[in-house]
């Protein structure tokens, strides 16, 4: 077996089971590993710390996969973990509550599964795959046949576009992987709700999984409410939003094509077209021209794109995450509702809701926190592995 030796004093992370081992703490690799190959990984002194998928390319050098030195890395092993994982969500297979549906969800959340570099969306029949990393890449071919057999389903796709994996030095690759697809798009069941989904050419696998319980929540405060639906993408919080009794909602996104199935998907459900508008266009831009035009909401969501994907980024990221939130609080009408979000890796709930503050502050609005939000249960965050936690959200009330 292929070893990487750490540098004295460079183990602690990896004894508290953090899975990642930076090419600085690397003292030097023994063998020839292939990218992704499997290495035993040791500490200055020589002894085993873990056993983990080799990237030579990348800053982040290897992956732990296990930690036990008498569980070789063979399908026997990943079988353990997949089943595991889809274990542990089957409460979630049939929804979230008595009489509630759901069809859609992520089987395996990469690293908080124990499985680093893979992530496994299932889309009623099909499963939506990213090979994210040199390790998950080298086990693809008996990852997809597992993952089959584990699910009794037939076709997959690959959606293994994400930046990230250049990084690994890896080209994108998206197609199909094992069976035949069903006509793209096509229709899933969240929370009783159906929505068109382009598994193809959606974003991440298709449809953003994460928002599931948070869509769940803006239909229930949407009442009577007149919404404003920033970032709408396909609509997911707006047809909840007009479910939940809305009196009208406004969805604006910079994409047509988002549009287009936003309208579709409030087709698709039944629900009052006449209480709809969408609106192309740059959000930054519109929500200072409904400032200018003194228009107002009872509700506004707000949930942007992924604006510090790195730490690197998070001061230019902070500026936008204020500027809208500052504008959603001046279009708010006194006891409206802000739910707000952020996707940045690099932005953490802290700073979030410091950065809501500081908006609230220069709004010249008081408001409070009535919830605090996260991702959906079906995307775990490993307590060793805190960067498992990406989304965070706020549902704050503007005071009467
Ligand atoms: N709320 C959605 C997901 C939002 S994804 C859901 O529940 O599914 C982010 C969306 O923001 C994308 O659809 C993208 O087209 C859009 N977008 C990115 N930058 C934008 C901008 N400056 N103005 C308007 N829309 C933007």
């Amino acid at each position: 077996m292929p070893s990487l030796t750490l540098k004295p004093g460079r183990e602690k992370s990896i004894l508290r089971r953090h899975p990642w081992i930076f090419s600085g703490a690397v003292a030097g690799v023994d063998g020839d590993p292939a990218p992704g190959a499997t290495v035993d990984l040791l500490s200055s002194k020589g002894d085993f710390l873990a056993r983990a998928a080799f990237s030579p390319s990348s800053q982040i050098r290897a992956r732990a996969w296990t930690f036990d030195p008498a569980e070789p890395v063979e399908a026997g092993f990943f079988r353990r973990r997949i089943r595991t994982a889809i274990a542990a969500r089957s409460p979630f297979l049939s929804g979230e509550g008595p009489g509630v549906r759901s069809d859609a969800l992520r089987l395996i959340h990469a690293e908080s599964d124990g499985l680093p570099g893979l992530i496994v969306d299932r889309y009623g029949e099909a499963l939506v795959l990213q090979f994210l990393t040199a390790g998950s890449e080298f086990w693809k071919e008996t990852l997809a046949d597992l993952l089959l057999e584990e699910t009794g389903l037939t076709t997959i796709y690959e959606r293994s576009d994400a930046d990230v994996r250049e990084l690994e030095g890896f080209q994108p690759r998206c197609g199909l992987l094992r069976g035949h697809i069903s006509p793209s798009p096509f229709a899933i069941t969240e929370n009783n709700l159906r929505f068109n989904v382009d598994i193809a050419t959606g974003h991440k696998t298709g449809f953003y999984l994460d928002q599931r319980g948070n869509r769940q929540r803006v239909r229930e405060f949407a009442a009577g409410r007149d919404v404003l639906d920033c970032f709408c993408y396909t609509g997911g919080f707006t047809v909840n939003a007009l479910f939940g009794g809305a009196k009208s909602v406004l969805s604006v996104d910079s994409s047509a094509e988002a549009l287009a199935l936003c309208r579709e998907n409030v087709a698709l459900n039944d629900l009052p077209a006449e209480n709809h508008t969408t609106l192309e266009g740059d959000v930054f831009h519109l929500l200072r021209k409904f400032r200018d035009g003194a228009r107002s909401f009872d509700l506004v969501v707000l949930d942007p794109p992924k604006f510090a994907p790195t730490a690197a980024q998070v001061e230019k990221a902070a500026r936008g995450y204020k500027d809208i939130n500052l504008l959603a609080f001046k279009l708010l009408r006194p006891g409206g509702l802000l739910a707000t979000f952020s996707c940045s890796g690099g932005v953490d709930a802290a700073l979030f809701q410091k950065i809501v503050a500081s908006a609230a502050l220069d709004a010249g609005v008081e408001a409070r926190i009535l919830e605090r939000l996260s991702q959906a249960p079906d995307h775990p965050v490993a307590l060793s592995f805190p960067e498992g936690e990406y989304l965070k959200g706020l549902v704050c009330q503007k005071a009467g």
